[in-house]
């Protein structure tokens, strides 16, 4: 019998180890936290957003530079096998309204106990709390740490990692392992935080009257030197520190390449994203005398008060007077993005291993046998289901090529 070696009890090493275990590989799966998959179930309680119901050709540009290597893996284990995997664990999908996929129950929790039911029935073993700290002197097997500091050592026919990215370190992945493999000659992209907020240089005023009111269906966009725009719609949160949301994290990458490269973002605001610059303006032009500036705002734009404050904190406190500025400005508010949060704060992680280092089956290149999965692979993608989804697809596809490697080493 064939022996697997995977590291990491997230969902893309725990769904290697099932299709490992299903196909007769004894597989021992070891991680640092004491208990599996920790992000997994905490993503759940916010109602855990399993997949998006979009097809896939709607689904692949979501990833942005990897959509091509990840769109045969997507094919592989793609939204309609995740959802019918979670019913065959007793948790049928439903969609929402925005698309995106959840297990029945919104949580975790019923999914992960009978998953990790499943593997146990499987034969899958779990060594808890044991730190992956690099291999021994001779490459052939892996180094382990427990919590107490005792060192041991493991190896298997072939070893599968899926050791995430580094937010939420206190979850488990801190992203420890970039240095490990760096010393090995496998090249790893800096690990940077993708879905995270963004810090903004309110007036004490604004951040102490609007934290945590939403600036509601807004547009926003990032101009880049070049000429591109990236643009994103939905409700942004005003946060004492900056913005946070769906529209500021689905643009997130266009944010961070112009801090890369400018030290500096603008973020274009538009407070009516469904009305023309003209359209804006005509409005405005029927100004009644006695209207203050935000009853102005208000009655022919319905703007609310954080929406006005938005506009006068960009104007140092004042409005501009006549109607095609003040369009302008609704437009395209400018607000000043200093930097994004820290890693720490970040649902997820850009930056991880480079797909030139793996191959299709997501082999290490440099280390034959030595397969790699889930968000340590450089990927990034937006919130709606779309970061599980291609965990749950890499770790599929790493075990496959994982049992073709045995199989053509005559280990079945
Ligand atoms: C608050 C929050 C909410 C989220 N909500 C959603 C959502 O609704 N939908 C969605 O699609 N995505 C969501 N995500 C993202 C999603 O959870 C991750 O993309 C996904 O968990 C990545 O899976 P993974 O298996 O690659 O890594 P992880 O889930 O991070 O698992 C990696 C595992 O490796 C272990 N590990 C790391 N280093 C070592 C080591 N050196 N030795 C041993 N073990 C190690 C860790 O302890 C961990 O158990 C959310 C993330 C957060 C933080």
């Amino acid at each position: 019998m064939s022996a697997a070696v995977v590291v990491g009890g997230g969902p893309a090493g725990l769904i290697a180890a099932e299709v490992l275990a299903r196909a007769g590989v004894a597989v021992r799966v070891y991680d640092r936290m004491p208990s599996v998959p920790r992000k997994l179930l905490l993503a759940g309680h916010g109602g855990l957003n399993i997949t998006h119901s979009e097809d896939l050709e709607r689904m692949l540009p979501r990833y942005g530079a990897a959509a091509e290597r990840l769109a045969p893996m997507l094919e592989v284990f793609g939204p309609e096998h995740l959802r019918q995997w979670c019913a065959d664990l007793g948790e049928p999908t439903v969609v929402g309204s925005s698309g995106r996929v959840f297990p029945r129950s919104f949580r975790a929790t019923p999914l992960v106990r009978a998953w990790l039911g499943r593997l146990g029935e499987l034969g899958v073993s779990f060594e808890r709390r044991q730190r992956w700290t690099g291999w021994t002197d001779d490459g052939a097997a892996l180094r382990l740490t427990g919590a107490d500091g005792t060192t041991s050592e493991a190896a298997g026919d072939v070893t599968l990692f899926a050791l995430g990215g580094a937010s939420w370190p206190r979850l488990g992945s801190d992203g420890g392992w970039v240095p490990l493999f760096a010393e090995r000659g496998v090249a790893v992209a800096p690990l940077r935080a993708a879905n995270v907020g963004v810090r903004v240089g309110w007036s004490a005023t604004f951040a102490e009257r609007f934290e945590g009111v939403p600036l509601k269906q807004v547009g926003l966009a990032v101009r880049a030197r070049g000429g591109r725009v990236d643009e994103a719609r939905g409700d942004a949160m005003v946060t004492r520190t900056g913005l946070e949301g769906g529209p500021v994290y689905a643009i997130g990458a266009a944010i961070r390449r112009a801090l890369d490269e400018d030290g500096r973002c603008v973020l274009e605001v538009d407070l009516r994203p469904d009305l023309s610059g003209a359209q804006v303006a005509a409005r405005l032009g029927r100004r009644r005398p006695k209207d203050s500036g935000s009853t102005w705002l208000r009655r022919s734009l319905g703007l609310d008060a954080v929406s006005t404050a938005l506009l006068r904190e960009a104007g140092d406190g004042v409005l501009p007077g006549d109607a095609d500025s003040t369009a302008g400005l609704v437009k395209a508010v400018p607000v000043r993005v200093t930097a994004t949060m820290p890693i720490e704060r970040a649902i997820s992680t850009a930056g991880g291993i480079p797909w030139s280092e793996v191959d299709d089956a997501l082999m290490l290149r440099r280390l034959p046998g030595t397969f790699v999965a889930g968000e340590m692979l450089d990927w990034e993608a937006p919130t709606g289901g779309y970061l599980l989804q291609a965990s749950f697809s890499t770790g599929v596809v790493a075990a496959r090529g994982a049992l073709s490697w045995l199989d053509g080493h005559r280990m079945p």
